[in-house]
């Protein structure tokens, strides 16, 4: 479709370009969104230098003035973080390198609340879905059984990529903007005996929080030998997860959100039950990039302070990470999590003020890290996100095939709900009331 070339400034065409949330019908083209329109990418419209700044945006830290990123992942990023990843080249193998690599794995441990010995972190060069693959690769065996808790756009994801390696996959899908709850769970797992059950902490599709603690303990009652794992994506760093405590198998993770590294990073944690259901597999897994075969020795090796090489890891971001890692432990872990909680509070306060309502209805399934809110039927997402641009807020649209062009999601997380010297949710939180109120929107 040509465009005219008369674009004003900060016309919704142009904003879009910004934060790629605003292609014309659909907010983001996805495997469920397959039309990728021809025009989603028009050059004509790029800024002309790097340095182009909104007329609304925001100085904070050293950081050039940017739009604030209030999207699920990735996150605003803290400028000591982001720093870090200016560093000389080394090489993989040096011994400065080897000790920050050997310290962020111990740190990984900690993050996720483990000190059994048998806990084997793994941080590897990837995004997050790629723990989706060290799972499905490593802990299951083609034909063997996993039961899949279904929440949304991520769950699918789960079972799409377990299916790939040959699992058969049964899913328990709760209607949009719930999770499956724990009587029929238990139900499912008295009619078949599942190697494994995977559920999406937060999926950020939804906003949606599933329980940890009493699922494990419903598995570990009445199907004892299933693993349990779990993609923390978008939860760990933001929602509480005793791996020890809870008895989890895996978890998985991703660099971009809540731990606010840039991207690139895939961090897991598997219990000594994961590594011996990977030990004692029948024939290797079918991936090679993805093996835990191929990585185990490399992440012991390098905990222990040993230089190893099966594939070249991202000095760069590992230097963003230790340096993430650092910051989020040196205070406790329960303290984040309440500041997590209290800014989700006055984010879910304000939206029900404003008279509206959230995809995740049950306040005790609501995530701590993102809010995902349907928006008044008067206000389509191509009008609002722009106007939350023009603001110098960007907000994600839609993901969940079935309500995609219904809502937007607002992610708070890290330094945005971290740092007292920021007003991240107090200028979102404005930008969404004013923004709603140019559309036309008035509270009934
Ligand atoms: C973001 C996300 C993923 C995918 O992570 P990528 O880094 O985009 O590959 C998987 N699961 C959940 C819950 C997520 O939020």
């Amino acid at each position: 479709m040509p465009r005219q070339d008369k674009t004003p400034a900060n016309s919704p065409a142009r904003l879009s370009l910004i934060s790629r949330h605003l292609a014309p019908d659909y907010p983001i083209n996805t495997p469920y969104t397959v039309e990728r329109h021809p025009d989603t990418i028009d050059t004509s419209l790029l800024p002309k230098t790097q340095t182009r700044q909104l007329s609304h945006s925001v100085a904070m830290s050293s950081q050039p003035p940017h739009p604030t990123l209030l999207i699920p992942g990735p996150i605003e990023f803290d400028d000591a973080v982001l720093q870090s990843m200016s560093h000389f080249s080394e090489s993989h193998t040096a011994p400065g390198f080897v000790a920050t690599f050997g310290e962020t794995l111990s740190m990984a441990r900690k993050l996720f609340q483990t000190t059994d010995p048998a806990s084997q972190p793994f941080i590897l060069s990837g995004s997050g879905t790629l723990g989706w693959d060290l799972v499905a690769a490593n802990l299951i065996e083609p034909g063997e059984d996993v039961l899949v808790l279904g929440t949304g756009y991520f769950s699918n994801g789960f079972a799409d990529c377990l299916r790939v390696y040959g699992a058969n996959v049964t899913e328990l899908r709760a209607a949009v903007g719930t999770k499956p709850q724990l009587p029929e769970i238990e139900k499912a797992l008295a009619e078949k005996k599942y190697k494994a059950i995977t559920v999406t902490h937060v999926d950020t599709s939804t906003g949606v929080l599933s329980e940890l603690e009493n699922l494990s303990a419903l598995v570990h009652r009445v199907s004892p030998d299933t693993l349990i794992l779990v993609d923390g994506v978008c939860s760990v760093a933001c929602e509480a997860i005793e791996f020890d405590g809870w008895k989890l198998d895996g978890v998985v993770t991703a660099s971009q959100k809540a731990i606010g590294c840039p991207a690139g990073l895939s961090i897991s944690m598997f219990s000594g039950r994961a590594m011996n259901a990977f030990q004692s597999r029948k024939a290797p897994p079918a991936s090679y990039f993805a093996s835990m075969g191929n990585w185990t020795h490399i992440m012991q090796n390098y905990e222990n302070k040993k230089p190893s090489y099966f594939a070249t890891p991202s000095p760069q971001l590992i230097h963003a990470l230790h340096t993430a890692l650092t910051q989020i432990l040196a205070k406790p872990l329960s303290e984040r999590f309440a500041l997590h909680k209290a800014a989700s509070d006055r984010i879910k306060q304000a939206v029900a003020d404003l008279g509206l309502k959230q995809v995740a209805a049950n306040p005790d399934e609501q995530a701590h890290g993102m809010t995902a809110i349907y928006l008044p039927e008067t206000v389509k997402q191509t009008a609002i996100l722009p106007s939350l641009a023009q603001k110098g807020v960007v907000f994600a649209g839609g993901i969940h095939k079935e309500i995609a062009t219904k809502y937007i999601r607002f992610g708070h997380m890290g330094v945005s709900v971290l740092d007292p010297r920021r007003e991240d949710i107090d200028r979102a939180i404005k930008a969404l009331q004013d923004g709603l109120s140019e559309c036309g929107y008035q509270k009934a």
